[in-house]
């Protein structure tokens, strides 16, 4: 499969992208949620649509380069692809990849576009003294959030050995609802390990930090 042209973009509202070549797709903000014809998870306010056609991509799917370094994966350039059924894995994630991914063939490494936006480094409540790092661990751990298993990739303190899921990131493992730096973030008891959840977390840390940059900048 040939990777992706590069997104031409008349204007920043509007742009031209390769898995929609008829129509350009135009930025707009809506609370509806909506699945994403790039990458085919759930998403929600600001996203590119052709309404005519009722094609949506997150605005992550629509703007990301054709190849990106990460620190994920980093010996390697990864490249973006547009495979349907891949039967492939999200290395980091576990769930499935459908249409838009990256991917270095070389290395049979596969990740979602949304969790090339997985901060490298967070600070937890269950752990406020080191920060974590996303990494790729191969001896299982427990995570401090939900008690299970880590198998992978996880959130890691090196100095004490202790991990949190992806998908823990933002769960509280008592309450519903909490607020972490001003955000207030609602979860299902119990945790949900589906696609939508983790992206919506994703989405969601990826906001947070984006509200953080901009007190730092007020301040
Ligand atoms: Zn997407
Ligand atoms: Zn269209
Ligand atoms: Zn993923
Ligand atoms: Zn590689
Ligand atoms: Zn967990
Ligand atoms: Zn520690």
């Amino acid at each position: 499969m040939a990777p992706l042209n590069k997104v031409q973009a008349p204007s920043s509202q509007h742009l031209l992208h390769p898995m929609h070549p008829k129509h350009p797709l135009l930025q707009i903000y809506s609370s509806k949620e909506f699945e994403c014809d790039g990458c085919k998870a759930l998403g929600s306010g600001t996203r590119y649509r052709c309404d005519p056609c009722c094609f949506d991509l997150h605005t992550l799917c629509a703007t990301c380069p054709s190849t990106l370094s990460s620190h994920l994966h980093p010996n390697h350039s990864l490249t973006l692809v547009n495979i349907s059924n891949s039967k492939h894995r999200c290395d980091l994630c576990r769930d499935e990849v459908d249409g838009l991914f990256y991917t270095c063939r070389a290395c049979d490494f596969d990740v979602h576009p949304l969790c090339t936006e997985l901060p490298a480094h967070v600070q937890h409540v269950t752990h406020p003294h080191h920060v974590l790092k996303l990494e790729e661990h191969a001896i299982p751990g427990w995570c401090l959030v939900c008690r299970h298993t880590c198998r992978s990739w996880r959130y890691r303190c090196g100095t004490c050995g202790v991990d949190i899921h992806l998908e823990c990131l933002l769960v509280s493992p008592e309450t519903t609802t909490k607020s972490i730096h001003g955000a207030t973030i609602s979860t299902t008891v119990g945790v949900n390990h589906q696609l939508h959840h983790i992206h919506m977390v994703i989405i969601t840390v990826t906001v947070m930090v984006m509200v953080m940059v901009t007190v730092m900048v007020i301040l």
